[in-house]
Formats: structure tokens, sequence, C-alpha cells
């Protein structure tokens, strides 16, 4: 089992470690980090001048099965890795593009749970964005709550109604900064793998 954050040496490298440090403490679990290389951007749309999430998310999956050397464990088998390991690694790719997916207009992340892959952008998480001034720790600060967010998903976890929560989905930089950084008590459970006692059947 891991967590990778491969970080697009596009989007300012510094900001790299401390996001990977906060976001292992808010999972409670080990983040590796690859930051020395660059991973392109797919699916550009000259109208909405936009990336597609979707398809830099498969472009992600094909180049972890392309390259086991980067991902694989090393006592891992190839094949077992091929087959399931979206089930035990899961890659967030820190890109520096403005993202969309076909149903929405932007979007600050994505997660394809099925695939083990997860795509979080600082393009509409930076306060330039909006015409302010630059603050690297809020910026830091929203990339850890985006990305556990998007982990979370790749955990199997949904939207969760406590605006508090990593999961509750933000629909604007306001509600997402009002989020704490921590997951609710259901949420935790969930993510821990445990059954949820109202779950249990006998
Ligand atoms: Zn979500
Ligand atoms: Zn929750």
């Amino acid at each position: 089992m891991g967590i990778h954050l491969f970080w697009d040496s596009r989007v300012p490298v510094g900001l790299s470690r401390p996001v990977s440090e906060e976001l292992s403490a808010v999972l409670e679990m080990p983040v590796s980090r690859i930051d020395d290389g660059i991973f392109p951007l797919e699916g550009f749309d000259p109208v909405r001048n936009q990336y597609d999430a979707v398809k830099i998310l498969l472009k992600l999956d094909m180049f972890r099965r392309r390259m086991p050397q980067i991902f694989k464990p090393a006592d891992m088998d190839l094949d077992f890795y091929n087959k399931f390991n979206h089930l035990h690694e899961k890659i967030l790719l820190v890109t520096p593009g403005d993202l969309f997916e076909p149903l929405a207009d932007f979007v600050f992340g994505l997660a394809y749970p099925k695939l083990g892959v997860g795509i979080v952008s600082p393009h509409r998480l930076q306060n330039e964005f909006y015409g302010k001034y630059a603050d690297d720790s809020a910026l830091i600060d929203r990339l850890v709550k985006e990305s556990a967010h998007e982990i979370g998903h790749l955990f199997g976890l949904d939207h969760c109604d406590n605006p508090g929560c990593i999961m509750y989905c933000p629909r604007n930089l306001d509600e997402l900064d009002r989020k704490r950084k921590y997951f609710c008590g259901n949420c935790r459970v969930r993510l821990n793998g445990d059954t949820p006692e109202d779950e249990l059947f006998s």
C-alpha cells in the first residue's frame, strides 16, 4: 500500500515537501514524493482554454503501467502489479493546468477510483487567479485539503455533508477555505477500512 504524490516540476517545487508532509499527517499514512519530472497535459480545449482532467488521468494510468520501475514496490510481481496495483498504490498528480471535466466548468481536482489515480491543480487554488496577492501558506493549505479529498475518493469515500470535513465537496474557494484539515468520524472509519457499526449485518 502506498500513496505517491507525483509533482509536476512546473508547479513550484518548493511547495511539494510541505504539501506531502502535511498530507501524510492528515491522512495518517505515508506519502512518497516524485518531483523531478514533467507530466504532459492532455486534452487541451482551445475554446475553454482548459485541460480535460479525465484525459490526463487516463494517460497517467497508462504511464503507471509502462513505468513500473517508478511506482512498483521492488518485491511485487510484475503481473500482479499490472492487474491489481491500482488497489494498492494510489497516484496523485499535481499539475499546473486549469482543469475541467465534461460535466463541470472547472474542477480543483478529480479522482478515478477504479484506476487508483487522481489529479489536483493549484491553478484556481492560488490567490493570483482571483486578483489577490500571492500567499504560499494559503496555497499549501488548499493543496493539502484538495489532495486529501481526492485521495479519500481513491479509497472509496463519497462526499460528506459535514462542511468542515475533508470529504465535503466545496463549490468555490471560500467553501474550501472553510473546511478543516481533518476527516470527520464517519469518513475516518471508512478511510481506515473498518466497517462502520451501523453497516454490520447479522
Ligand atoms: Zn469530491
Ligand atoms: Zn466526513
